[in-house]
Formats: structure tokens, C-alpha cells, sequence
């Protein structure tokens, strides 16, 4: 957009229009009576009708298209007062009513009503939009309808403008709604002033995306802190959430498709339905305050609904990043088919070109960056609350690890120390894929398994699992946040999660982890055959280990991250389909790592067994087992410590190699419990003698009480 007289003058035009829409919609909302509503209404309806002059004139700049014009704008707003002024004189006020005050109540305005009123701001902003990039000279009517569409919506004319009249409409309504609301809409606005669409400068593309996803991330690390913090919402939010998301991961996925192949529609599609749910709850501010819904974590459905919609939205953004940052792997490097030829044919394209979308843009580097900052906004929330020293030490480890491991070596280290590397498609690899043994440095497959077993299977030996599912891996910074740790209640509650609850190895679970891991062994035989000419194996054109690498970490395990609100969290390690958490678990097996607890009595008295329920993986029977032996033993058990931290009488520790020594040295293995029990002191926590003891049935808390003797885990 030049900044010519003409132009500014369009601007302001277009910053006129923003703030007499905003204050007619405030009126709209604010009405006391029907008659301010459709006065409103139809002042709205007539700044639209305005536009058809000038866009008239533009297609026939001539003294007769002017006429044409005029004459059109003004029939239209002739023709829209009749339906005015019959609903005025029809609802004319019966005899004896008074007028309603300033001091009555605004309408009560239902879902038909805001959605319309969000419809004719749309449609003025669109013709708005259209005439002024018309007149700046911009081709609109390219690619047909569809074509026109997404010109005019994603021209700086309608983005900018649209923007203003939400923050405008917002702050002029702040009265009636929660600050937690406004500043949504706020960062709703902002987001939209730095779309990458709206101007064609490379710099201003460059900005934009990284200031918009900045926003974006923040937005939904305010959405996830403020549902950790909210477990009831009102029926407004609990509405929007999903619906903001939702028009969130459609913009994401348009943003992709507009820098990769070149087309703005699906962004232009997110743009209007972005303005329909902001109207239709902006035009209802009385449900931001209505009586909170059902607490949200006993609804599956609805927090699938937000997990599944954000994740959809930064899988489009960490594409976006790669396209912007690394355009070299990414610009026409996503393997895309052609949507050509037979309908099966188009049909197995298309599903395809959607699992390497989704695979490329979880595996790339700003995917995990991004993921990094937005869960491990959640991790460092998460490390505040914690009072137990250990767990914040392995949380920060975890960070630094994921720091390390998921971005440093595979997107920095290994490209500048080797540079002339193999690609990993020709490296066999069997084991572990994260951590020390990642598949740029394994020039063999003995190299591999020596790095990654020796190291990290000796440090699993000494402190157990949690090296690798509670430290190394990514997936723990996913899962330990504040609010996706809130998600182990649906491990417990739902009839999916409840299949793997325990330390037991089902059947269900011994089939997967014998199919996942002979999947393993089977697809690095092939790669190494592969290698060496005696066989020619290749999925997709991929190595076939590298592809089944890729089908667990970057498609699987995303898919049941998702899933958590149906099978619980922590699923890759309760379900016992993910081949590194099984290598680690045969470590495990052996080594020093239990938990322990200080005194048997303890747990006998005590009521609330909150060492189960704050355990991630599910493991409610750890309880009967500290009754019988004092002593906890799980290969499912992955050592991240919440139930050290959640026993309120401090009787739990975790011991390991650094224990073992103290006994070896005749030392006193852990220090003294430091409250009262529960019998001698009531309540969460003990030292707060006032809190009474609220004895939980066993169906309340839906674990088996183990009261009688317990056999030894399973495994
Ligand atoms: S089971 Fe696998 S994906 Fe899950 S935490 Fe352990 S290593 Fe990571
Ligand atoms: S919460 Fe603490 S006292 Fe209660 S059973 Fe668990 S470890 Fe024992």
C-alpha cells in the first residue's frame, strides 16, 4: 500500500468507518429497548449500502456509472428503512409501558441476532475493502469468485480496519466484560493487525509471522494456564475457547497453504469466521458471566475439542516458521502428490499429502521450538508450585534437555560440526532415537547402540526410567505442564484410560509393546539390508526405519497427545506402544530406582491417597503396596515424583543408586518425615490443623483400596 495523499485519505475513511461501526455495534449490544437494536441494525445495514456508489463508479468510471451508482446506494438504504420503520410502528409501545430507562437492562440479544449484526460488519467491511483496493489500484476480480474473495478480505483495507473495530467494539464494552475476556480479544485484534497476508513486502511478511505467532503462543499459554486455574468456566468462554481455536487452526493451515502454494481463500475463510464467533460473543458479554458450566475436566469431548484445535493450529505455525526460517528444507520441500487422475487415486494422494504434512511440520525444528515455549511456559509454572527440591531439579533438567535435544544438536550442532554427514534416510537405526543416540552422529549401527545403551541404559540402571520419560525425552515437557498434568484425572475417569490403569502389563498392553517392538527390530533389518544392496525396502521412498521413526514421534504419539482426555496422560507409557519407553523399561527392570515410604502406618491411616491420584501414569494401586511391603516397585513408573510431592504427611521418597550407597555406608537412607500423620494431624496438609479430615470413598476417588494383602507387581 503506497502513502500517497489518495491513499491516506483512504485511510481515513477506512479508520472513520472502524469507529462509527464500533460505537453502532456498542449500541446494538447495549440496547434497552428492540427499537435502539434495529436503529442500529440498520444504520449498520445503510454504511454497507454507501459502498455500492463507489464501486459502481469504479467498474464504469463515467459521469452515467456515478449516476448508476448514487442511484443504487440510495434505492438500497430507501428499501431497507421499509422493514425499519414497519417493526417500528408495529412494536409500538403498548399503552401504559414506559419506555425502557438508561438504568434497564440490555436486551438479552440471542445467537440469530449477534450473528447477523457480526454478518453486516463482515459484509461492510468487504465492500469497504473491495472499493478502497480497487481504487488504490489493486486487481480484485482475479481467480473468479473464490479469487475475489480472498483479495479483498486479505487486503490491508479490510484486515486493519477490521482489527481497529474489535479493539474498538472490545474497549467500548470493556464494562460488561471480564478482564481475562478483554484481554483475548485484545490479543485477538493484535494478532490480526500483524497478518502476514495483508502486505506483499518480503520484510513485512518476516515481521508479521514471527510477531503474530509470538502473540499466538502467549494466547495459548494464557488459554491453558487460565483452564489450570479455571476448573469451571462460564458458558461463554467454555464456548469460545474451542471456537477461537478452532478458527485459530484453520487460519494456521490457510497461512501455510498462502506461502506454499501461493493462495489466500483458506486464510480469507479463517478471517470472516474468526469475525463471526468474535461477534456472536462479544454481542452476548451476559454469558461471560452466566453460571459456570460443568468443571471442564469431566468433559472428554471438550477438552479434546481444544487440545486437538491448538495442536492443529501449531502444527500450521511451526510450517509457517520453517517456510519463513529455513526456506532452503522447506519451500517445496514438503513430498506433496498431485490431486490428479482416478478418484481412488486423488484420494490416496490427499491422504498422503496430509500425513507429510503432518509428519514434515511436527519433526521440523521451529515446530519444536515453538511446542519448547508454549509447554515449557507450563513446565516453569508448574516448577513454581512445586515444593519438592528434587522434582524442580528434574524439571529444569527436563527443560534443558529438551533445550539440548530436541533443538540444539539436531538443528545446530550436527549441521555445523557435520556438515557432510549422511542423511539420515541411509542410517539404520535400532533403538533409541532421542537423547545421546540421535541418528545424524550414528555412522553405524554398532556406533548407535554403543552411545545410546551404554550411556543412558547405565544411567536408567542407576535412577531408573525417569532418565529417559521423565528428563531426555520431549514428551515430558508436553505432558508435565500445569494444565496437561491437570489431564491425568481423565487417566482415572474415562473407560479407555481406565484399561491401563495400575502397574499391571495387560494383555492389551503386552500385544502392543510385542507388535511395536518387533515393528522396530524388523524395519532396522530391512534398513540395514537396504544398506548394503541385499535388499530394497523403502516406504514412500523413505528407509524403512526412518519411517517408522517418523510414524511414532511425529504422527503417533502427537495423535494420542491429543487423545489424552480419552486414554489418559502419559499414554505412550501406559499403553506401552512407544519402543524407546520399552527399552528403558528392561533398564529399569534391573536397576535401584522404588519408592519407598518412611512409615507403613502412615499410608495405613491415611485417608486420602494422594500419592495415586496425582500420579501421571496411573499407577493407583502404589498405595496397597506401601500398606503391605513400604515399598513401590513399577517398569511403568517413570519417576516424575508427583506423588512424592502429593502425599500430604511427606512419607514418600524415591530412592535409587545414591540410596543404595547410604545404606552400603551404614547411613540413614533418607532423612525423618517432617509432619505429623494423619491420625495425630487431619487433613492435606498437616500443619494446617484447622483442615478436616474429608474421608474419600473408594468410588469417589475410583481406586481400588487395597486393604488387604496385596501380591507382588507384576512386573
Ligand atoms: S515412553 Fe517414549 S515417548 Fe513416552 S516418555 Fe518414555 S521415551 Fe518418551
Ligand atoms: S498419600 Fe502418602 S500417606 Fe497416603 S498412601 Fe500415599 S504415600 Fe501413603
Amino acid at each position: 500500500m503506497s502513502t500517497g495523499p489518495v491513499e491516506a485519505s483512504f485511510v481515513g475513511v477506512a479508520l472513520g468507518m472502524a469507529v462509527v461501526t464500533a460505537y453502532l455495534v456498542r449500541w446494538a449490544i447495549d440496547a434497552r429497548q428492540r427499537s435502539q437494536f434495529e436503529i442500529a441494525v440498520y444504520l449498520l445495514v445503510m454504511m454497507g449500502e454507501m459502498w455500492a456508489a463507489p464501486l459502481v463508479y469504479l467498474s464504469d468510471p463515467s459521469h452515467q456509472g456515478l449516476l448508476v451508482g448514487v442511484g443504487a446506494s440510495g434505492t438500497a438504504m430507501m428499501v431497507t428503512v421499509v422493514p425499519l420503520l414497519l417493526s417500528l410502528f408495529r412494536t409500538g409501545r403498548p399503552q401504559g409501558v414506559a419506555l425502557a430507562g438508561p438504568d434497564a437492562p440490555p436486551l438479552a440479544l440471542g445467537l440469530g441476532a449477534v450473528l447477523g449484526l457480526g454478518a453486516i460488519v463482515l459484509a461492510n467491511e468487504f465492500l469497504m475493502g473491495w472499493a478502497l483496493s480497487a481504487a488504490a489500484g489493486a486487481t480484485v476480480a482475479v481467480g473468479g469468485a473464490v479469487g475475489a474473495f480472498a483479495a479483498v478480505v486479505n487486503s490491508p483495507w479490510f484486515l486493519l480496519t477490521m482489527a481497529a473495530e474489535m479493539l474498538l467494539s472490545a474497549v467500548l464494552l470493556r464494562g460488561r466484560l471480564p478482564r481475562s475476556v478483554m484481554a483475548i480479544f485484545l490479543a485477538q485484534a493484535a494478532i490480526m493487525v500483524f497478518s502476514p497476508v495483508a502486505f506483499a513486502s518480503p520484510s513485512w511478511v518476516a515481521v508479521s509471522i514471527y510477531v503474530s505467532s509470538g502473540l499466538m503462543i502467549g494466547l495459548f499459554v494464557f488459554l491453558f494456564e487460565y483452564l489450570y486455574r479455571h476448573r469451571q468456566l462460564s458458558e461463554g468462554l467454555s464456548a469460545y475457547w474451542p471456537e477461537l481455536v478452532g478458527v485459530y487452526a484453520v487460519m494456521m493451515t490457510g497461512l501455510f497453504a498462502w506461502m506454499y502454494f501461493g493462495g489466500g481463500a483458506l486464510f480469507a475463510v479463517a478471517v470472516a469466521l474468526e469475525m463471526l464467533v468474535f461477534y456472536a460473543a462479544l454481542g452476548r458479554p451476559a454469558r461471560f458471566a452466566s453460571t459456570p458450566t460443568a468443571p471442564w475436566p469431566s468433559r472428554p469431548n471438550w477438552a479434546f475439542a481444544v487440545l486437538s484445535l491448538v495442536f492443529v493450529a501449531e502444527l500450521g505455525m511451526g510450517a509457517v516458521l520453517s517456510l519463513q526460517l529455513d526456506p532452503a528444507d522447506y519451500v517445496g520441500g514438503y513430498p506433496f502428490l498431485a490431486l490428479s487422475g482416478a478418484p481412488g487415486t486423488i484420494v490416496l494422494n490427499a491422504v498422503s499429502n496430509g500425513f507429510w504434512y503432518f509428519a514434515t511440520s511436527a519433526a521440523s525444528s521451529w515446530f519444536l521450538i515453538m511446542m519448547g515455549l508454549e509447554m515449557g511456559a507450563l513446565v516453569v509454572f508448574k516448577m513454581r508450585e512445586s515444593h519438592n527440591l528434587e522434582n524442580r531439579i528434574r524439571l529444569a533438567l527436563m527443560l534443558g534437555c529438551y533445550a539440548a535435544f530436541a533443538v540444539f544438536f539436531p538443528s545446530i550442532y550436527f549441521a555445523l560440526v557435520f556438515p557432510n554427514a549422511p542423511p539420515p534416510v541411509t542410517v539404520p537405526v535400532l533403538g533409541w532415537s532421542m537423547g545421546i543416540g540421535s541418528y545424524p552422529l550414528a555412522v553405524g549401527v554398532f556406533g548407535t547402540l554403543l552411545v545410546t545403551y551404554v550411556v543412558t541404559g547405565a544411567l536408567t540402571v542407576l535412577f531408573g526410567r525417569r532418565v529417559i520419560c521423565s528428563v531426555f525425552c520431549t514428551a515430558p515437557v508436553m505432558y508435565q505442564g500445569t494444565t496437561i498434568d491437570a489431564m491425568k484425572s481423565f487417566n482415572r475417569s474415562e473407560p479407555l484410560g481406565r484399561k491401563y490403569l495400575s502397574s499391571r502389563l495387560s494383555a492389551l498392553y503386552a500385544g502392543t509393546t510385542a507388535a511395536v517392538m518387533l515393528a522396530l527390530v524388523g524395519t532396522s533389518i530391512l534398513s540395514y539390508l537396504d544398506t548394503t544392496g541385499a535388499a530394497n525396502v523403502y516406504i514412500q521412498g523413505n528407509d524403512p526405519s526412518v519411517f517408522f521413526f517418523v510414524l511414532s514421534f511425529s504422527v503417533v504419539w502427537y495423535v494420542l497427545f491429543v487423545s489424552i482426555p480419552y486414554a489418559g496422560n502419559y499414554n505412550c507409557v501406559t499403553m506401552g506402544w512407544c519402543y524407546t519407553g520399552t527399552i528403558a523399561q528392561a533398564f529399569h527392570k534391573v536397576g535401584f530406582f522404588k519408592l519407598k515410604v518412611r512409615d507403613r502406618q502412615v499410608c495405613w491411616d491415611c485417608t486420602t491417597l494422594d500419592c495415586a491420584k496425582g500420579c501421571p501414569v496411573g499407577l493407583v494401586d502404589m498405595p496397597g503396596h506401601f500398606r503391605q511391603t513400604g515399598e513401590f516397585r513399577s517398569t511403568k513408573c517413570c519417576g516424575v515424583g508427583d506423588c512424592v510431592e502429593d502425599c500430604p504427611y511427606d512419607n514418600l521418597y524415591i530412592s535409587d543408586v545414591r540410596h543404595w550407597f547410604r545404606r552400603r555406608l551404614g547411613l540413614p537412607e533418607t532423612r525423618a518425615r517432617r509432619t505429623a500423620g494423619p491420625v495425630a494431624r487431619a487433613g492435606r496438609r498437616p500443619t494446617v490443623l484447622a483442615a478436616p479430615v474429608v474421608p474419600l470413598s473408594a468410588e469417589a476417588i475410583r481406586l481400588p483400596m487395597a486393604s488387604g494383602p496385596v501380591a507382588a507387581p507384576a512386573n
